[in-house]
């Protein structure tokens, strides 16, 4: 006897983002988070990467959109000390929203709501074990503790997953000894923000504004004259390891900038203040029997701006195939494409990532050159591009059986427009309810005809687009085409090779 179907350990973007996900394949989750109300330290600025496009997919978008406080900064985003600028590009590859974690969890939580998802908040989870068909967990809520049972967990549970240990999962990697503090502030009357951005500070002297490198580390200052609030940015060297739950001070903030610059800041208010540290670090395993991790659970980025991303993208990659092994369809090995997939993408982004640190640490002349020729590189467009692709997480392409036949198997799904009798205009309108679809895009009646058996799981459309990459889609939930037919295939090729596709990713009619 079970609780719900899937256990989710954690209600931050991942786990929430996962909860929708399984709601719309028919899957009843049951939320566990450990805080009794959402949180409010501030962590990520925003969201960006292909995320936002499956967002668009889902129909979330525009709401997404609505909710950012400030309109969409100028497509320019800091790499490991250079800048991908992407601001002379009509089609820029990286996108960003600069929508704050609070709000992104604040609309998540909404969406959850919405698809009638138990979340319970203030139920910490203290203990798991599996068996070859349950996960058994337990958990100490308001009323005291209590245990409840599904046929799988997932611990989304962030950076210290107790649910990771707990399975015995392996999470190697380097923390690098940096720590950086971000916060805005207001300053007293003694303080006088000078004409040109710079602080006079009592005591001191003046305060740059910009990047100050002192022989103790980096202070950043941005001001504007007649602002009511200057922001500030530390980077030290320092081996603690910090919870990047636990809110910072205003004190470890005068601290730090005391021990980069040798002053005393006074500080009025703060509005902002955060601090991360640079950790690389990847679940060897992304499943353990019946537990799974995803988000910062799995994995751990040194640079900023990808970590919500992944962590989302993870959750949309397994809620379609764990609600497949649920409704009992999945065919022979789906749930460890999962592990295959997201651990492949997590390198990719640990491959990036930890070549902003290599970019970013030096402060000798040779690193200053190589920013300098990385920096020249980025200003040519098919580098910058695929730099921006790379950190985008678009240029991803999923090993499948058979890619070698079309260029766009395994890859996300371009937002084809669309004219069907249906009154559909595009690919992404397809995809709002994350169901497979076939797309049948030349009226090919053999590929309908095909896929007939399936039609208790897979969606079939027929539309027609311009300038057609093929001549039939296979699409995944998660937006990734599973198989493609080749423009003009005889249908005594194109046939079975979709029935097979079929086969392998939706199981035997
Ligand atoms: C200062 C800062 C700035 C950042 N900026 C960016 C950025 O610009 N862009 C970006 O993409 N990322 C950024 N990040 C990273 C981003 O915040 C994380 O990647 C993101 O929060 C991970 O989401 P998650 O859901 O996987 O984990 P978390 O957000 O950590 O959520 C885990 C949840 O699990 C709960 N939990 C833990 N243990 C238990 C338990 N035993 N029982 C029940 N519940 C439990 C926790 O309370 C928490 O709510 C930043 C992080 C920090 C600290």
């Amino acid at each position: 006897m079970t609780n719900a179907d899937v256990i989710i350990v954690g209600a931050g973007p991942t786990g929430l983002m996962l909860a929708a996900e399984l709601r719309l394949a028919g899957v009843r989750p049951l939320v566990l988070e450990r805080q009794p109300h959402r949180r409010d330290t501030p962590k990520a600025g925003g969201l960006g990467g292909q995320i936002l496009e499956l967002l668009r997919y889902r129909g979330l978008l525009e709401r997404f959109e609505a909710a950012c406080p400030g309109p969409p900064p100028a497509p320019r985003f800091p790499f490991g000390g250079v800048h991908l600028d992407f601001t002379q590009l009509a089609d820029p590859p990286l996108h960003a929203l600069p929508l704050p974690q609070q709000l992104l969890e604040r609309l998540l939580d909404e969406r959850a709501a919405e698809l009638e998802t138990d979340v319970r908040r203030g139920h910490e989870v203290t203990g798991i074990s599996q068996d070859e068909t349950v996960v058994s967990v337990d958990v100490r809520g308001p009323d005291g503790p209590y245990r409840v049972r599904a046929r799988y967990l997932v611990g989304c549970d962030g950076a210290r997953s107790r649910v990771r240990d707990r399975a015995g999962i392996g999470f190697p990697g380097t923390v690098y000894p940096e720590v950086n503090r971000l916060a805005q502030v207001t300053l007293p009357d003694s303080v006088t923000v000078l004409g040109n951005g710079d602080l006079d500070v009592p005591g001191f002297g003046t305060v740059r504004a910009g990047f100050t490198r002192t022989d103790h580390g980096l202070l950043g200052l941005g001001s504007a004259p007649g602002a009511t609030s200057v922001s500030l940015y530390t980077i030290e060297d320092e081996s603690v390891e910090y919870d990047d739950d636990v809110p910072m001070t205003v004190t470890e903030l005068q601290d730090s900038i005391h021990r980069v610059l040798g002053a005393h800041l006074p500080i009025a208010g703060t509005t902002r203040l955060s601090r991360f540290t640079f950790k690389a670090r990847q679940a060897d395993h992304y499943r353990k029997g019946r537990i799974l991790l995803a988000g910062d659970a799995a994995h751990l980025f040194p640079a900023t701006g990808v970590a919500l991303n992944a962590g989302m993208l993870d959750a949309v990659n397994l809620a379609w195939k764990l609600a497949a092994d649920l409704h009992g369809r999945a065919p022979l090995g789906l749930l460890d494409t999962y592990h295959t997939e997201r651990h492949l993408a997590g390198a990719r982004t640990m491959l990036h990532t930890r070549a902003q640190v290599a970019l970013r640490r030096g402060h000798d002349a040779a690193a200053e050159a190589l920013r300098e020729v990385f920096q020249e590189l980025l200003g040519d467009e098919q580098p910058l591009r695929r730099m921006g692709a790379l950190v985008a997480g678009t240029d991803l392409r999923y090993p499948m059986p058979g890619s070698g036949h079309h260029p766009l198997t395994g890859t996300f799904a371009p937002d084809l427009t669309l004219h069907a009798d249906d009154g559909v205009t595009s690919l992404a309108q397809l995809m709002h309810p994350a169901r497979p679809v076939l797309l049948d895009l030349a009226g090919r009646p053999d590929l309908r005809e095909a896929a007939h058996d399936w039609k208790d799981r897979i969606d079939v459309h027929t539309a027609k687009t311009g300038d057609r990459p093929a001549d039939a889609l296979l699409i995944r939930p998660d937006a990734h085409i599973a198989w493609a037919a080749p423009v003009g295939e005889p249908a005594g090729t194109a046939a079975p090779a979709l029935r097979e596709a079929l086969s392998h990713w939706f199981g035997t009619p």
